[in-house]
């Protein structure tokens, strides 16, 4: 049998090269290996306040994105998390197995919290609820960008500690990051990750973007007062410019070296913004096909609920027994 491997993604905002480097691209890379599901995570998006109307559209844009980025629904189960009611069943079970202390050092939770007037006890939750995602599949390997490493560290630790008071019952999952791309940053500040809830113009670049745009974000991009790239003295705002260029040309270390030492900020950006744009433009135009058909999205949703909600239910079952909870099978 082959490994499982599971990632989802937010359908909250709008989806951007980071990511698409951390995540989408890296997670085509496994479908033939592996057995995969990616899940578009409603319930994690509703951890802040999400407008209903907006919500609804984002999911089914959010799965055309994933089959636009060449997640192949032969291979993989695409799915959404509320279409599968077991994710909020072994949450709570979880939940109950989860010290508080744990979740409040959650550099996530503090972040989003600090920035809310009131915080919902989802938030406190979240990475809770993503446990339950990961180990309600048995995944081996989860992919994610490098914002998600203490989750998975959380995760693992979540299985552990039910595995030690109710015996093996999970498999503890690896975290999967990609080599170059885990970590986009902001445009216009490269101190912090490039993210789907910043709204400033020029601070990501959307996979919806229209290439016009894409130039004009990465031509305004922060750099620093040198004239020209020098690699014993790259500024984080040079550094991800070279890091986007990298995980798009996938060109080796020495081969960036010797293209971009010494060439101007101004061809740098040139460069950088035609080689997103060479690769965002087809898969835009996937994307178009893919919407065009007005039913398609709805059905690879469907079919992927109905191939994995099997999987999910006999989990919820077996921790249910685990726990001396009530089940009919026993
Ligand atoms: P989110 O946008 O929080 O739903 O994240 C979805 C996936 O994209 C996760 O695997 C993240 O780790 C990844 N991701 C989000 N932002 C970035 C970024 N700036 N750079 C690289 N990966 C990212």
């Amino acid at each position: 049998m082959k490994a499982r491997v599971f990632s989802g993604v937010q359908p909250s905002g709008n989806l951007h090269i980071g990511n698409y480097l951390g995540a989408l691209s890296p997670w085509v890379g496994y479908q033939q290996q592996f057995e995969t599901i990616f899940c578009i995570v409603d319930l994690h998006a509703i951890t802040v306040y999400q407008s209903p109307a907006e919500l609804r559209s984002k999911i089914e844009e959010t799965a055309a994105l994933f089959l636009a980025a060449g997640i192949d629904p032969k291979h993989s189960s695409i799915m959404v998390q509320s279409a599968v009611p077991a994710h909020s069943e072994l949450a709570w079970m979880l939940t109950c197995v989860t010290p508080v202390g744990w979740l409040e050092r959650m550099t996530q939770y503090k972040a989003k919290a600090a920035a809310q007037q009131t915080v919902g006890d989802g938030l406190l939750q979240y990475p809770v609820l993503m446990a339950a995602d990961i180990l309600l599949y048995q995944a081996a390997i989860v992919p994610v960008g490098e914002d998600q490493a203490q989750h998975l560290e959380l995760t693992r630790d979540v299985a552990q500690r039910f595995n030690s008071l109710y015996g093996e019952t999970f498999v503890v999952p690896q975290t999967g990051l990609p080599s170059v791309g885990a970590r986009i940053m902001g445009l216009d500040d490269p101190t912090v990750k490039m993210s789907k809830s910043a709204t400033g113009a020029g601070h990501a670049v959307g996979l919806l973007d229209p290439p016009d745009k894409i130039r004009k974000s990465i031509m305004r991009a922060t750099t620093d007062s040198n004239p020209a790239v020098d690699f014993a003295i790259l500024s984080p705002g040079v550094e991800n410019l070279l890091n986007i260029f990298q995980a798009f040309s996938r060109w080796s270390d020495e081969k960036m070296r010797a293209h971009f030492t010494g060439i101007r900020y101004g061809d740098l950006k040139k460069q950088v913004a035609e080689m997103v744009i060479a690769h965002i433009e087809p898969f835009q135009q996937r994307y178009r096909e893919i919407t065009s058909d007005p039913g398609y999205v709805a059905r690879i949703l469907r079919e992927g609920a109905e191939r994995v909600a099997p999987i999910a239910n006999s989990t919820v079952e077996l921790v249910k027994s685990r726990m001396g909870l009530y089940t009919e099978s026993r």
